[in-house]
């Protein structure tokens, strides 16, 4: 986490933007979490300390900088998650009932399999994939 940040610390640098003690509690909420997260849903995970306001300004500006990736979930909810090249390359597991959404790293032996998937399915030569994203859907634990 401590090398997270600093590369976090870097990029706001670069591009001018304040890494305030706001914007420093929700990128470690955002570390912890196990998927991406809602401005409601970290509303509540920070204990209610930064108004929603100011949640998703933050959240807008780190989107901005590529430090966050959005999640453009089920029912409209958009959510956040630090970014790939921050945490490294998953999936997501999505609650159809909640909406609540799970990181998943599959073995890399798996990870491989897809990789040849995408490259089948793009073989046609007019398509140029650069990366892909999983998205299983489901019920979650809590729900169930
Ligand atoms: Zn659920
Ligand atoms: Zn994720």
């Amino acid at each position: 986490m401590a090398n997270t940040e600093q590369l976090i610390m870097q990029r706001l640098g670069e591009t001018g933007i304040r890494y305030s003690a706001g914007r420093k509690a929700l990128i470690r909420a955002l570390s912890k979490a196990d998927g991406p997260r809602s401005a409601a849903e970290l509303y509540e995970d920070l204990g209610r300390t930064i108004p929603l306001s100011s949640l998703y300004r933050s959240l807008a500006i780190l989107d901005k900088t590529e430090v966050l990736s959005p999640h453009h979930g089920v029912k409209g909810v958009t959510r956040y998650e630090l970014a790939e090249w921050l945490t490294g390359h998953h999936h997501h597991l999505v609650c159809i009932s909640c909406g609540t959404v799970d990181d998943i790293t599959p073995p890399p032996d798996l990870e491989a399999d897809l990789e040849s998937v995408v490259k089948s399915l793009t073989s046609s030569g007019r398509f140029f994939p650069r990366g892909h994203a999983l998205e299983i859907e489901g019920i979650c634990s809590e729900c169930a």
